[in-house]
């Protein structure tokens, strides 16, 4: 349940592995504020996913709402100063697939809690490698609220809280070779903790 008197923000993050419905979660939870609050929303994503959408976040279970692209670098003052002008009139902010934005969302994410908006960041907490992905584990420490997602695992339909990046059908352990393979289900399946195969190198 979100609230915002718009006064006092309030940040939720949902996090989880892949196939968890993250962006399920971030778009019900839009457009419940927006139907039954009249809430105007702002929703981001990063420009390197155009897996589904360009102007939309789409969930795989067929949830969508209109979304905007951000550069995945917010260092540049011109593109986080695009985005507190274009949301000056929103009560809600989401920044979704929010692993692949740089350093400076914990900023940008912090500045629109100080203007009393709702922000929600929706995002992978672990990589492949089972390595925290991104920045979103600084942002869960200032959160209101976490949301943790469960995926069901691949090979056995427990709970999942791992992706087990896959080569040819089968988990994929040699070292990392890139983080940002922007991938779905042949690259990547939900796993359990018993299921989850670790990488070989895992510092
Ligand atoms: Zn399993």
């Amino acid at each position: 349940m979100l609230f915002n008197d718009g006064r006092a923000g309030f940040l939720t993050t949902i996090i989880g592995p892949m196939f968890s419905e993250k962006s399920g979660e971030l778009i019900k939870r839009c457009k419940q504020a927006q139907q039954y609050q009249g809430k105007k929303v702002m929703v981001y994503k990063p420009d390197i996913d155009v897996r589904f959408s360009v102007s939309e976040v789409v969930s795989r279970i067929g949830l969508s709402i209109p979304a905007h692209m951000l550069p995945q670098d917010l260092s540049v003052e011109f593109v986080r100063q695009r985005i507190y002008v274009d949301t000056a009139q929103c009560d809600i902010v989401a920044f979704d697939e929010a692993q692949f934005f740089s350093a400076e969302l914990v900023d940008v994410v912090q500045h629109l809690i100080d203007e009393g908006k709702m922000v929600i960041v929706a995002g992978l907490n672990l990589d492949y490698q089972n390595k925290p992905f991104g920045h979103i584990n600084n942002i869960l420490l200032f959160s209101d609220e976490v949301i943790v997602k469960n995926a069901y695992c691949a090979c056995c339909g427990r709970p999942a809280m791992y992706t087990q990046r896959l080569l040819n059908g089968v988990p994929y352990v040699e070292e990392q070779i890139d983080n940002i393979l922007v991938g779905d289900k042949e690259s990547y399946e939900p796993r359990c903790r018993l299921c989850y195969v670790r990488p070989k190198k895992n510092k």
